[in-house]
């Protein structure tokens, strides 16, 4: 496996690749690895002759006063993360490498990135699109791959994708969950011992809402609202949204129907943390 800064160096491994008639996978993440990035680097590396892994706190991504200065990073664990998981490259820029200093092209998208997490970070998707266009232009990969756990981001670079005619499959990965429920996310090392358990309250609200449409309740406010009172009863935990959308607009949804999408984000303290479920209905 081997790791460069440098754009050129990417495009000059990927060309070699393609001249063998190498297929290629691209998993984009901002590091401090876990099992949920790791999925997507083994499901790639079963579906592809090469996987690139791009490793980069995009800057442009993060609102003013969130957390870009603190993001947790450990390029060496990643490293050895991404070496088992059967990566063949990481491509690990610095900022400038990325953006010049009067870099000022966006990818801009409507509706789709508007909603949920859209509300209180007004800028991010405008951030995800313009970065994994980017990283899409420099990797050119056959297939890329994102987590479910993120479930508006993929519906946001789906629609990227169809829009502007990129020749990339989008593949979904499943939400890998710790044991007690928790979804893996580098943020959960914000949390300390006592958030960290306050935190399963969004899992568990994931939960009651699965088992309501299990159990065959389609009434969106009816599921919506056992989810908020199960959240408002954490004393630690302040909700941001919980809502149900159609999984691919990410439209709201009164009565779940189709590819639904339930989704919430949640401060535990002050680390914003996210979790869905989709069914089919
Ligand atoms: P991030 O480094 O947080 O930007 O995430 C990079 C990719 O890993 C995104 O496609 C995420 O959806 C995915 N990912 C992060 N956490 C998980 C998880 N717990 N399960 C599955 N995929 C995940």
């Amino acid at each position: 496996m081997e790791i460069t800064g440098k754009i050129d160096e990417v495009r000059r491994k990927v060309k070699e690749w393609r001249k063998q008639g190498l297929s290629v996978g691209l998993v984009p993440t901002m590091g401090f690895l876990h099992e949920g990035h790791k999925s997507l680097i083994v499901r790639a590396a079963a579906e592809n002759d090469r996987v690139v892994v791009s490793d980069f706190v995009n800057p442009i991504q993060f609102g003013v006063n969130e957390d870009l200065a603190t993001y947790p990073r450990d390029i060496e664990a990643d490293k050895k993360l991404c070496e088992e998981a059967g990566a063949a490259l990481i491509f690990h820029p610095e900022v400038e490498e990325m953006y010049a200093p009067d870099f000022s092209t966006y990818v801009e998208m409507q509706k789709v990135s508007e909603g949920l997490c859209g509300k209180t970070r007004p800028t991010h998707f405008r951030g995800v699109c313009t970065v994994v266009c980017k990283l899409f232009h420099i990797v050119m990969p056959d297939r890329a791959y994102f987590g479910q756990k993120d479930a508006q981001q993929l519906a946001v670079i789906r629609r990227m994708v169809r829009d502007l005619n990129m020749d990339i499959q989008i593949v979904a990965c499943p939400i890998v969950r710790e044991e007690d429920g928790l979804a893996k996310s580098s943020r959960n090392t914000y949390l300390n011992e006592e958030e960290r358990k306050a935190a399963l309250v969004l899992s568990k609200a994931v939960f009651l809402g699965e088992e309501m449409m299990q159990d065959g309740e389609r009434d969106a406010e009816t599921i919506l609202k056992a989810m908020r009172q199960m959240i408002e009863a954490e004393p630690l935990a302040k909700m941001d949204y919980v809502e149900m959308v159609d999984a691919d607009t990410i439209e709201p949804l009164v009565r779940a129907e189709g590819r639904v999408l339930t989704a919430m984000a949640v401060y535990i303290g002050t680390t914003r943390l996210i979790d869905n479920f989709i069914m089919e209905v």
